[in-house]
């Protein structure tokens, strides 16, 4: 038996359907529309029919475009389309339309509109989880990656191909294998194959080839995403851990010199008291006491110096603070440091008569730390000069020796702890911490320290202590063209447009902050792109700005619209190499040059030529 369906069969279909269905004539006038269509959209049958349709299209050209076609007698398959909502909501749906023409005019058109926003919200969502992903990877410090199930990298975040100086392309695949120091690269291997066999965490350390920077150790981490038992993905990151290792291998050394410093004295004092044991009686026997106790001595001190280094550490340097008589200081250390000294003479050649609020402990102890190493440092000769003096409100002593001497490279390091110059580390004895508690004691008081050397002639070594702890400043400026004060300098050049900044006196971290700070302050407001930095009146030590400098400092100047920066040297080695380390260390690109002369520096910065040196 064969149906026929009915007219409202047909209909019941039509609004039965779950998609839109409507039809308009040649004007775009809705004529039809079924139940589906109405919903979707929020409309009931009096306010939709009837109405044009381009009023219900969001996007214009859609619907233009579409109309264009069914006005060619064509038919419209899967036609995105943005539908609005009475409720001001939108839609997003794929058109199906068709034509029907009477006379060889559009007499009116068929239409079926598939809500798909569902599915464009998800795909939206996705595409925006991604480019999250994507940000935050980027962010990361870290090297960050993705791999197949089967191993080969298929992502990494921007951070890896900036590292090793290649595009992406050249890293992804086997690509990374390259960048892996030859030593390492079948350990690294073995263990990721290991783990794309198994599916357990891969974690190995290699040295990566860093582009400018050479090898440097890191830890390579990766967990694999697994789904309905199978591995799907890995997920991986590698960590620099340079630093870490390096200070690992320090601390190694460290223990091994330490060991072998304390075992010496130890080994002595257990010799000359057995000597004095078989010789009890004897006149020799105070002798062999005398030296175990000197060698007790020295055991102390290393002792101590371990100590004093693990309570800067924690931050636990604590200092008795005490009016004192420098003169009296100075005397005293020389003349209880004399006696354990018979090598060298030490002639004090002038002596601050001033008093001085400090610890006088501590201060003892930067000035013997000196004086130890001018005598262990100079074995051929056999003076050392002493100088304290009172110089811009500051005390200054000076230890200078006329032993081995120091070359340039060396000096900004030797406050640094453990710091030990290889060439003679073998042949001196010393834990490489000396200089490292001096410096920290120097700055505990607010003073600076620095050296002048000369290879095979001797060193000087300075510390200055200020005498009041925050000088009240003398200022006189108009804040906008010139601000001159104790430390600093600072003239606007205005047919020159540059700042001339001349630098004065002892400077610390504290004083070249804010010199720094008036410097940005004064490019501003002259809007002046060249800077003349004249640093020939520096005394004392810049070195602990440095860092401040290059990477905080500069890159602040450069926002404020510095583009050319001549920097005069100071006559000090120590001050001009801190210098240099500022414009190392240097974040940016502003265009820096050094100078030994004025003239020439003026030279540069008025027409713009490079001197090279
Ligand atoms: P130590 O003397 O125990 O090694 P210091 O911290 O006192 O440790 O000194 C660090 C390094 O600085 C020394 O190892 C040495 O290389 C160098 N040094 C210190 N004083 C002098 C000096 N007067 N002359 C030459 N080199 C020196």
């Amino acid at each position: 038996m064969v149906y026929k369906l009915s007219s409202a069969d047909l209909q019941g279909f039509i609004d039965g359907a779950t998609a839109g269905i409507h039809s308009v004539d040649a004007s775009g006038a809705i004529i039809y529309a079924n139940r589906a269509e109405m919903d979707m959209l929020g409309y009931s049958e009096e306010e939709y029919l009837g109405r044009n349709i381009f009023e219900f299209h969001a996007d214009k050209t859609a619907i233009t475009n579409i109309f264009s076609l069914l006005q060619q007698n064509r038919t419209v398959v899967d036609h995105p389309a943005t539908l609005l909502c009475k409720d001001g909501s939108t839609r997003d749906v794929l058109i199906n339309s068709s034509a029907h023409f009477e006379d060889g005019q559009l007499a009116y058109s068929r239409c079926f509109t598939r809500d798909i926003t569902e599915h464009t919200q998800a795909k939206k969502a996705l595409l925006e989880s991604e480019a999250e992903f994507q940000f935050m990877a980027d962010a990361m410090p870290q090297q960050v990656w993705t791999a197949c199930h089967d191993g080969t990298l298929d992502y990494v975040n921007k951070r890896v191909a900036d590292n090793f100086g290649v595009t992406t392309e050249k890293v992804l695949g086997e690509g990374w294998i390259t960048f892996i120091h030859p030593e390492d690269v079948d350990q690294c291997i073995k263990k990721w194959k290991h783990s794309l066999l198994t599916g357990e965490l891969y974690e190995v350390e290699f040295r990566l080839h860093i582009e400018g920077e050479g090898y440097r150790w890191h830890l390579a981490r990766a967990v694999p995403l697994i789904r309905d038992g199978k591995v799907v993905k890995w997920y991986g990151t590698n960590t620099d851990i340079d630093s870490h290792k390096q200070a690992d291998q320090k601390k190694d050394e460290f223990i091994s010199i330490a060991s072998h410093e304390l075992k010496t004295p130890l080994t002595n004092i257990k010799a000359f008291i057995q000597l004095a044991e078989k010789t009890v009686g004897s006149p020799k026997a105070p002798n062999f006491l005398k030296k175990a106790q000197h060698h007790v001595m020295n055991l102390q001190r290393l002792i101590s110096d371990l100590l004093d280094t693990s309570k800067i550490n924690a931050g636990k340097m604590s200092y008795n603070f005490e009016e004192l008589d420098f003169a009296d200081l100075v005397k005293e250390s020389i003349s209880n440091f004399s006696q354990q000294s018979p090598t060298h003479k030490i002639i004090l050649e002038s002596n601050a008569d001033v008093k001085y609020h400090g610890d006088k402990f501590r201060i003892e102890q930067v000035l013997v730390n000196f004086l130890s190493n001018a005598v262990k440092y100079s074995p051929d000769a056999d003076k050392i000069t002493v100088k304290s003096a009172v110089q811009d409100a500051n005390i200054v002593v000076s230890v200078q020796d006329y032993g081995i001497g120091i070359e340039p490279e060396h000096l900004t390091k030797l406050f640094d702890r453990f710091y030990r110059i290889d060439s003679t580390a073998m042949k001196y004895q010393g834990l490489g911490l000396g200089l490292y508690i001096s410096s920290e004691i120097v700055k505990g008081h607010g003073g600076t320290f620095w050296i002048e050397s000369e290879p095979q002639q001797g060193s000087t070594f300075y510390f200055s202590l200020p005498l009041k702890a925050a000088l009240p400043e003398d200022v006189d400026t108009d804040d906008k063209t010139f601000y001159r004060t104790n430390f600093i300098n600072i003239e606007y050049n205005q047919e020159h447009q540059r700042l001339e900044v001349d630098w004065l006196g002892f400077q610390n971290l504290e004083s070249v902050q804010k010199g720094g700070l008036l410097m940005l302050e004064f490019l501003q407001k002259n809007q002046c792109e060249k800077v003349l930095n004249d640093n020939t009146n520096v005394k004392g030590n810049w070195s602990e700005a440095s860092d401040w400098a290059g990477k905080v400092w500069f890159p602040m100047m450069q926002r404020a619209g510095l583009k050319h920066f001549a920097w005069i040297y100071s006559p000090s080695t120590f001050s001009a190499l801190a210098a240099k380390k500022s414009v190392d260390v240097m974040i940016g690109d502003v265009q820096t040059q050094f100078f030994y002369d004025r003239g020439e520096a003026v030279e540069w910065l008025s027409d713009g030529e490079s001197y090279l040196k």
